[in-house]
């Protein structure tokens, strides 16, 4: 489908569960999330029946799983395997269940995993993520994923001032070694009970990350090379227009169907499903929010961790 304005929306981001097994200071509240109950979130079967209403208007060519936290939903492995045939799909997971989950993701067709990091230091993970991560622990999800086939791997870190912007040229260089592709994400400041700090912007970014020159950008991330030869991304969704060429849309895992990731245009999809609504009136829906996804949506109200990045 092409939308009235000539975009063609066909990248999907699934959240799954609006829970997570971290609290980052820039995504979750202090207190964490209010608890939903089993009842308000779409069944596996549920999704799996949505995104295919989904892929047969938009003709969806990726599909991206997410959160909260897409692995500590049961069962996300085997939701995998009721998707519909075509789209690719990949995931963007904090890592930590990757061990764990791996192998199962990769035999039922996940792809390709993103993994945020957002430092080399555990004190500085620990209080970024108010829980006892570590590296180690991030590492050694990376090499699961690694093995099992899901590479090759992105790391994705989100820039805070006085916290990690003093680590991005490090980061570059452990990402090397690692061989992973490191990519530095503006902050964006959501009105979520959290301390509101001053963004680093992508021109301080590229510098503290160790300069370069600019490629093209391609997707939301415009690639980098170092002097060195050794390459980072920057996603730049506060000083960059990305919502020029978006081809985003977004569903909830309580159903709701998001054209931008400023809620315009939201609709709830779950009620239609629970009523027992055929696919015409799903389609319609969808074609209806597809239409009125603004050129420019303002997205600092929604908390990142219902609608997933
Ligand atoms: N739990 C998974 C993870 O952390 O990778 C997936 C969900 S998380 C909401 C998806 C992405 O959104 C992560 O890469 C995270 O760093 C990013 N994110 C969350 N809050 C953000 C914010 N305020 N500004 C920029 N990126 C943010
Ligand atoms: Fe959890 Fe991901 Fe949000 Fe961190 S960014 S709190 S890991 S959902």
């Amino acid at each position: 489908m092409i939308t009235e304005d000539g975009r063609r929306p066909d990248y999907l981001r699934l959240s799954v569960t609006d829970r997570c097994n971290l609290r980052c200071i820039y995504c979750m509240p202090p207190d964490g999330v209010p608890r939903v109950g089993h009842d308000d979130l779409l069944t596996l079967e549920q999704t799996a029946r949505l995104v295919g209403d989904i892929h047969s208007i938009l003709g969806l060519r990726r599909i991206r799983i997410t959160g909260g936290e897409p692995l500590v939903r049961k069962g996300v492995a085997g939701l995998i395997s009721i998707l519909p045939p075509g789209p690719e799909i990949t995931m963007t997971t904090n890592g930590l269940l990757l061990c764990e989950t791996a192998a199962e993701l990769a035999r039922n067709g996940l792809s390709r995993v993103n993994i945020s990091l957002d430092s080399l230091r555990d004190d500085v993970l620990r209080a970024v993520t108010r829980r006892e991560t570590s590296l180690g622990a991030v590492e050694r999800g990376i090499r699961c994923a690694v093995e099992a086939g899901l590479g090759p791997v992105k790391v994705n870190c989100v820039v805070l001032r006085g916290v990690n912007d003093d680590e991005l040229s490090r980061m570059v260089e452990w990402g090397a070694g690692m061989g992973v592709h490191v990519r530095f994400i503006e902050h964006m400041p959501l009105a979520d009970g959290n301390p509101v700090r001053e963004t680093v912007l992508r021109d301080e970014i590229a510098g503290l990350a160790g300069g370069g020159s600019p490629g093209r950008v391609i997707g939301t991330e415009e690639t980098w090379t170092r002097g060195d030869g050794l390459s980072f991304g920057i996603i730049a969704p506060v000083s960059g227009n990305l919502c020029r060429d978006c081809r985003r849309v977004r569903l909830t895992a309580r159903g709701v169907f998001m054209p931008c990731l400023s809620g315009v245009g939201k609709v709830d999809l779950r009620p239609l499903v629970l009523s027992g609504a055929g696919r015409e009136d799903i389609v319609r829906r969808v074609i209806g929010a597809v239409n009125l996804k603004p050129e420019r949506g303002d997205c600092r109200s929604l908390p990142m961790w219902r609608i997933g990045g």
